[in-house]
């Protein structure tokens, strides 16, 4: 962190927010909730999640692919601590579902969980994997969600209100929703970007970084594939340019 920035950081501003830093990147974000309560309400949301899979029979029945998101996501998880040492404190999880509505997903604290639908579509080899986590990985590194939920207090001009109550209009308010998608589509960058960087100190090759933005650009149906999302013809382009990056 660059000594001014760390000045600021964790002091609260006139406005009510902190103002932090995105590693790798350097960008500034103004965030309102602590990471502490976006953890713990994430984690509700994620026990949730999976609870009510494990219910309907459709959590963790691939312990093969269960087995590789452990040992890929291990090294992801020690580089994404190189760069945000708080991420050490956090209570890691891998899950993986076969229901096809799920790609994969990250949530704050370092929740994750993968659809073995979406992994066995692209046939993803271990490097792709790593690929496709690093990208989940950095948004939690970037503490994105907790940057959306500040952003949609801002957008709406909202009093200082509890984050439930934020999270719940975020859930249900359309126009807000499209109000934060120049926000969400600069966070998918971002995550593609400091993905790359996590695969890479992770020690995988950036030939296959390359080669998961490929297998997604020739699979445009995915669910990954969103208007959030930049088209995955530039994603392939900026994977590219970063593999020249990395030296390969
Ligand atoms: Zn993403």
């Amino acid at each position: 962190m660059d000594a001014p920035v760390a000045i600021f950081a964790g002091l609260l501003l006139a406005c009510g927010s902190v103002c932090a830093q995105v590693p790798e990147s350097g960008r500034t974000q103004e965030l309102r909730f602590s990471a502490d309560e976006v953890d713990a309400r994430m984690e509700d949301r994620y026990i949730d999640r999976t609870v009510g899979l494990a219910a309907a029979g459709r959590l963790d029945e691939d312990r093969a692919l269960l087995a590789r998101l452990r040992y890929i996501s291990a090294e992801l998880i020690r580089a994404a601590v190189e760069l945000k040492p708080e991420a050490a404190q956090w209570q890691w999880e891998v899950h993986t579902t076969s229901d096809p509505e799920v790609d994969a997903i990250c949530m704050a604290g370092g929740k994750i969980l993968v659809g073995s639908a979406f992994v066995h579509q692209l046939d993803l080899t271990d490097g792709e994997l790593a690929t496709l986590l690093g990208h989940e990985v950095a948004h939690v590194v970037a503490e994105h969600h907790r940057e959306t939920f500040s952003e949609a207090m801002l957008l709406n001009r909202l009093p200082v209100v509890p984050l439930d109550v934020v999270m719940a209009r975020l859930d249900s308010d359309l126009s807000l929703q499209i109000r934060l998608s120049k926000l969400s589509s600069m966070q998918e960058s971002e995550a593609d970007h400091l993905g790359m960087v996590l695969v890479h100190r992770a020690g995988w090759a950036a030939q296959d970084m390359v080669s998961f933005y490929r297998k997604l650009a020739a699979s445009e149906q995915s669910a990954l594939v969103s208007s959030a999302y930049p088209a995955t013809a530039s994603r392939l382009s900026m994977a590219q340019g970063m593999a020249r990056l990395f030296g390969e």
